[in-house]
């Protein structure tokens, strides 16, 4: 791999695209600057893959694609096993990577990837025990399915967990023997590239893997309108996955959207109320709320809106905001100058609609340059305001007030979006009941978020469809093969007429 790292510098240089086994430039020659959130200052230029480079990419994907199906599955795993290996080995490079391309900070990057071989040990584990069932139908016959890769797929990355992200859609793709073109988002594609040099090492076929760096609108566009990708994986905002969709839709793909949300975190009055703000603040407050998952909405019982919000204004005062680099630093940048301009217009468009309890400024002492903002907080939500409804994607949290569980519940459910939800409360009837009448694809009693990759990931509603990890995910990367052997020996003229209903 050409490219290089100067963790000093915090500069990289000569970064190529990976298409069919090989580095390479795009075939326009065109490239865009990735910046380092931190300071605002470049990083690296990035190759500008189009159309034509999605071609190259899908025909060697494609080329791959019926010897990577019928490779042993125990050959694999194997593969997925050495790439894990390679990932805990380069962890240091990776977390300097993605520290520096999307703002997380140093030692939460470090964690991240830290985190990764878990999805390949995972689906390596799995990808021996997937399997089809047999079915009882009438006559001398055998019949049963086999769970078959759908071919060639596509992963259309966003930026706020770029390689945790890419890794919990190729792994099961791989696993279950599909190749691979994936597109990292634009603004942090220096991780993935670092991981396609891995996946080199790690012996995967050429072809099998592949990835294409560009913008969304002409490398991602072009992917998602490929008549050979047969699944495409989209994780980023619900208005481009409505846009990918309906590309997908012209050549029939299948589609597995991960997509936006506005989640609600709930506190009852009996709550343990320094877990519960913890909570919160992490909920909206973790990778400077740049999370899908993200806890936006506080849903804050009347009885104990006073005591919580004394403790949360108390605990925000604490955080450490400033360069990923720095040590001491637990929130850093958003990632980058559109991201920076977008969260602070929702700012404003809040001081108009609510009151600001908060922040809502930039953090005193912050790098110039960088696109740093104060974790911020607004009362008095109206439920119908923009900030109280919309995803912002930064560390901006609406408190609503409530009394009565009923009009809790509906004032939950009334959004487009139904990620995930947090409930806080020590009664179980309660804390059950509660998640039952959710609409969300997942809730959490009495903690934060945790991503695993055995535990189902997704949305209701608009937030997405298919799931993400878990048995579950085992969906969005097969397709299903019914076969019926007819074991008599020879076939009696009728019978199946006279046998079965068509
Ligand atoms: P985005 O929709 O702007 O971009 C996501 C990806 O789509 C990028 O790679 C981008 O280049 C590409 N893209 C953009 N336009 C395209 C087009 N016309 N055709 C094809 N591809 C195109 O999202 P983002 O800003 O990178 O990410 C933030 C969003 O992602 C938030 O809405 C967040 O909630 C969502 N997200 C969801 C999950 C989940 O698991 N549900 C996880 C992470 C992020």
């Amino acid at each position: 791999m050409t490219m290089t790292l100067d963790a000093q510098a915090r500069k990289v240089s000569h970064a190529q695209m990976y298409i069919g086994g090989e580095w390479t430039d795009p075939a326009a020659g065109q490239t865009f600057p990735t910046v380092d959130p931190n300071t605002g200052e470049t990083i690296a230029e990035i190759p500008r893959g189009d159309a034509s480079d999605v071609d190259r990419a899908v025909a060697a994907a494609k080329a791959a694609a019926v010897d990577w199906q019928f490779t042993d599955a125990i050959a694999r795993a194997a593969l997925l096993r050495s790439l894990a290996a390679l990932v805990t080995e380069n962890a240091d490079e990776l977390a300097r990577l993605e520290a520096l391309d999307s703002g997380h900070y140093l030692a939460k990057a470090a964690e991240l990837i830290g985190a990764i071989p878990l999805w390949l040990e995972y689906w390596a584990g799995l990808a021996d025990k997937v399997g089809g069932r047999t079915i009882e139908v009438p006559g001398n016959k055998l019949s049963f399915t086999l769970l078959e890769p759908l071919g060639v797929t596509g992963h259309i990355i966003p930026w706020n967990y770029p390689l945790l992200i890419l890794v919990r859609s190729c792994a099961p793709a791989l696993a279950l023997g599909n190749t691979c073109v994936v597109k990292p988002a634009e603004d942090t594609s220096l991780s993935a590239l670092k991981f396609a040099d891995l996946v080199h090492q790690a012996g995967f076929p050429a072809g099998v893997f592949n990835v294409v760096t560009g913008l969304g609108a002409e490398a991602g566009a072009a992917l998602a309108a490929h008549s050979d990708i047969a699944g495409i994986t989209f994780t980023g905002s619900t208005e481009t996955g409505k846009t990918v969709a309906k590309l997908a839709a012209d050549h029939v793909a299948q589609v597995n959207l991960e997509l936006g949300g506005k989640s609600p975190t709930i506190v009852f009055p009996d709550a343990r109320l320094d877990d519960a703000v913890e909570a919160a603040v992490q909920g909206f407050c973790s990778h400077t709320g740049q999370v899908c998952v993200a806890g936006s909405r506080l849903f804050v019982h009347q009885d104990i809106k006073d005591a919580f919000l004394d403790k949360l204004v108390a605990r925000l005062r604490t955080a450490q905001i400033g360069d990923g680099f720095d040590e001491s630093t637990q929130m850093g940048p958003l990632v980058s100058k559109t991201q920076y301009d977008r969260v602070r217009n929702y700012i404003e468009i809040g001081k108009s609609e609510a009151t600001l309890l908060y922040g809502g400024g930039r953090p005193e002492g912050a790098p110039e340059g960088g696109y740093f903002v104060e974790p911020t907080v607004f009362t008095d939500v109206a439920s119908d305001s923009r900030i109280g409804r919309e995803e912002i994607f930064g560390p901006v949290a609406s408190v609503i007030t409530w009394s009565q569980e009923n009009e809790l519940i509906e004032a939950c459910n009334d959004s487009i979006y139904g990620l995930f939800a947090v409930v806080f409360t020590q009664d179980i009837t309660k804390a059950l009941t509660t998640a039952r009448r959710l609409a969300a694809g997942g809730v959490m009693i009495n903690d934060w978020f945790g991503e695993l990759p055995m535990a189902p990931h997704g949305g209701y509603k608009q937030s997405g469809t298919g799931r993400e990890e878990g048995f579950e995910a085992i969906g969005g990367y097969t397709q299903v093969k019914h076969v019926t052997v007819n074991l008599d020996a020879s076939l009696r003229s009728g019978a199946d007429w006279a046998g079965a209903p068509l």
